[in-house]
């Protein structure tokens, strides 16, 4: 997958095929027991313990893992738990968040190291690119924070493809992992959420993917001189073309779309953003559910969120409008593992992209 791979296989891109040739003189049934060891209980390689000690060395020696273990940090309410690797192939660091809630376990999973995207608000975005991510890279992340939930009881029952990087421009990788995530590890197509930027050529390569999965898309902006200047990408993929991509992809696949809506003070959450939005929102059939979300800190971007009051108010503005329209909780801001916040500790210029009317 990349050039420069080092190793062949790591051990979650690996293959049933890969495996019986490490454990090539061991009896057949080998294969899927450590199959179902490293996917459906989760256990690292060296904790398979019903396997031949010599067999679970060749498989360490032959087949690493790819995340190397930095850093873990817990959010003052102690539901969010942000992970820091470093990519075995490279060095690169990427993060990994793993959230809480009453009901349910969600991870939330990088899918490249840095992004190339250039959103100026998004930390990710501000440091730039390294490379993609190998699938088995993708499908590690969820391994490994699932195993972390289960220390605390706990079962992860949902996936976003909302970390670093942009999913759709690493389709292949992703569509393996959620195929492995679905295949393997057992978590449902209704349960997998992808956001994109707006990558159409993506967007519709998705609605051709084995399993259907949930549609996000981070919109911020519905004119396009607006997007232009917050998502750059919208300059090649503009929104008229954008939103009859999700329209296609809904009618298709039957799955929710919804709007990523990343609260930005007076820039994009006055009354003309709410009527634009909402006149978007209604060209979707059933109509798009739109996530509201104040802009979180980031050392690149000097324009603040919107206050709660202008939050609630825009909310009430889209309901008023007939959308469906929630404002999300922020997450682990204080460890900086919320929205738009994962830099996995690169540094970036402060204050790079700025808006003349701040
Ligand atoms: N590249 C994909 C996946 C990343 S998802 C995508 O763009 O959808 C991360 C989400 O957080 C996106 O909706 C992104 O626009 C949003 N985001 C980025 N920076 C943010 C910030 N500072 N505050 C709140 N949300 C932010």
């Amino acid at each position: 997958m990349n050039d420069t791979m080092l190793y062949d296989t790591m051990l979650y891109d690996a293959t049933t095929d890969d495996i019986a040739r490490v454990l090539a003189g061991q009896p057949a049934y080998r294969v899927k027991q450590v199959w179902q060891a490293l996917y459906e209980q989760l256990r690292a390689p060296g904790d398979i313990t019903n396997l031949p000690v010599a067999a679970r060395n060749d498989l360490a020696t032959a087949l690493p893992e790819s995340l190397l273990w930095k850093t873990e940090s817990t959010d003052a309410t102690g539901d969010t738990v942000k992970f820091l690797w470093n990519l075995r192939e490279g060095g690169h660091p990427i993060e990994t968040v793993l959230m809480l809630y009453p009901d349910r376990a969600t991870v939330c999973v990088s899918t490249q190291a840095g992004c190339a995207m250039a959103c100026g608000f998004c930390a990710t975005g501000q440091a730039g690119f390294n490379r993609h991510l190998t699938s088995g890279e993708i499908v590690e992340q969820v391994v490994k924070a699932a195993r972390r939930a289960r220390e605390i009881g706990r079962r992860v029952s949902n996936i976003v493809f909302m970390g670093m990087g942009e999913p759709l421009a690493n389709e292949a990788a992703t569509r393996s992992a959620v195929e492995r995530i679905h295949d393997d590890i057992g978590i449902s197509a209704r349960h997998l959420t992808v956001s994109t930027v707006g990558i159409i050529p993506g967007i519709r390569q998705l609605a051709e993917w084995p399993l259907p999965v949930n549609l996000a898309v981070s919109l911020h902006a519905a004119r396009d001189e607006l997007r232009n200047e917050l998502v750059p990408i919208n300059k090649r993929y503009p929104l008229n073309d954008l939103v009859a991509a999700c329209n296609d992809y809904l009618i298709e696949r039957r799955r929710r779309v919804s709007f990523e809506w990343a609260l930005i003070d007076r820039v994009n959450d006055t009354q003309r953003d709410a009527n634009e939005l909402a006149r978007l929102c209604k060209r979707l059939r059933p109509n798009a559910h739109v996530n509201l979300i104040p802009l979180n800190p980031t050392p690149g971007w000097p324009t603040r969120g919107s206050s709660p009051q202008r939050v609630r108010e825009f909310a009430d503005t889209l309901t008023g409008l007939g959308v469906n329209a929630t404002v999300r909780r922020n997450r682990g801001t204080d460890i900086d593992a919320a929205c738009g916040q994962l830099a996995a500790g690169q540094t970036i210029t402060p204050v790079r992209f700025g808006r003349a009317d701040d």
